[in-house]
């Protein structure tokens, strides 16, 4: 096993699965299905699942609702992911602990730092809700901010495309897969991997960042074993 302890950051819109919109109970349990197989090979899991199968922040403001209200409600969008993937854990046999960004009492903990590291070193799965729980922020965010707080090894960003490309591979068929990046080319060649706060949180404290296919079977297994699947971003 290359990696003791990950944080997998899914983004909300892969939970939509075939739908415009929400979440695909279908999607969820392969989600868990795949993270279960992590967990069985004893790898400690935190997870950041976004938010914009539900809402966005940023499109509050053309709505007519202030960004910040939006940005909070974009929070609570995470959280119902955040519940939802908690559920499909659990019923595949998972331990967790549903952790927010800002107080939800009556529904999960608040985030404490010390607690959540407890939570994996005893086997729990750790999902980090409600973001961090400040506007003008993103999941990416999050996911760089609570993988160092945790002191993960690495950040797997599962996303529908299986790494970072030259140019949109959905667009241009002539577009190439990096398999290594470091931090500096992806700024020069201005690769949209995070956003920049995530980014540079990753670069300034050392953190690697995998970008890899989640919708393919046994990929997120393979990047624990360490097999070089999708692409790594790493200071080198
Ligand atoms: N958000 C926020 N602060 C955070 C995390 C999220 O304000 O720390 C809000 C923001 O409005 C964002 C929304 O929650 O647009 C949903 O998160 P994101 O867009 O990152 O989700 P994803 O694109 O990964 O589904």
């Amino acid at each position: 096993m290359k990696y003791k302890r990950i944080l997998l950051k899914l983004s909300g819109e892969a939970l939509m699965g075939d739908q415009n919109y929400g979440i695909d109970p279908k999607k969820l349990n392969q989600y868990a299905q795949e993270i279960k197989k992590v967990k069985d090979l004893g790898t400690e899991i935190a997870i950041v699942i976004g938010g914009g199968n539900i809402y966005r922040g940023v499109q509050a403001e053309t709505g007519g609702i202030d960004r910040v209200q939006g940005d909070y409600m974009g929070m609570l969008a995470t959280l119902i992911n955040a519940m939802a993937l908690q559920s499909a854990l659990e019923q595949n046999k998972m331990y967790t602990r549903l952790m927010s960004g800002f107080k939800v009492e009556n529904v999960c903990e608040p985030f404490i730092r010390r607690r959540a590291i407890r939570h994996l070193e005893k086997g729990r799965i750790v999902i980090f809700g409600a973001g961090i729980g400040n506007p003008y922020f993103t999941t990416d965010s999050t996911a760089s901010l609570r993988a160092i707080e945790i002191e993960a090894e690495v950040v797997l960003k599962g996303t529908r495309v299986d790494g970072v490309y030259t140019a949109d591979p959905e667009k241009d068929k002539n577009a190439t897969r990096y398999t290594t990046l470091s931090f500096q080319e992806a700024y020069e060649k201005n690769l949209s991997i995070m956003d920049m706060t995530a980014f540079t949180l990753c670069q300034e404290n050392n953190l690697p960042i995998i970008v890899f296919d989640m919708n393919k079977s046994g990929n997120l297994e393979k990047l624990v074993m360490g097999e070089e699947i999708g692409t790594l971003i790493t200071s080198k």
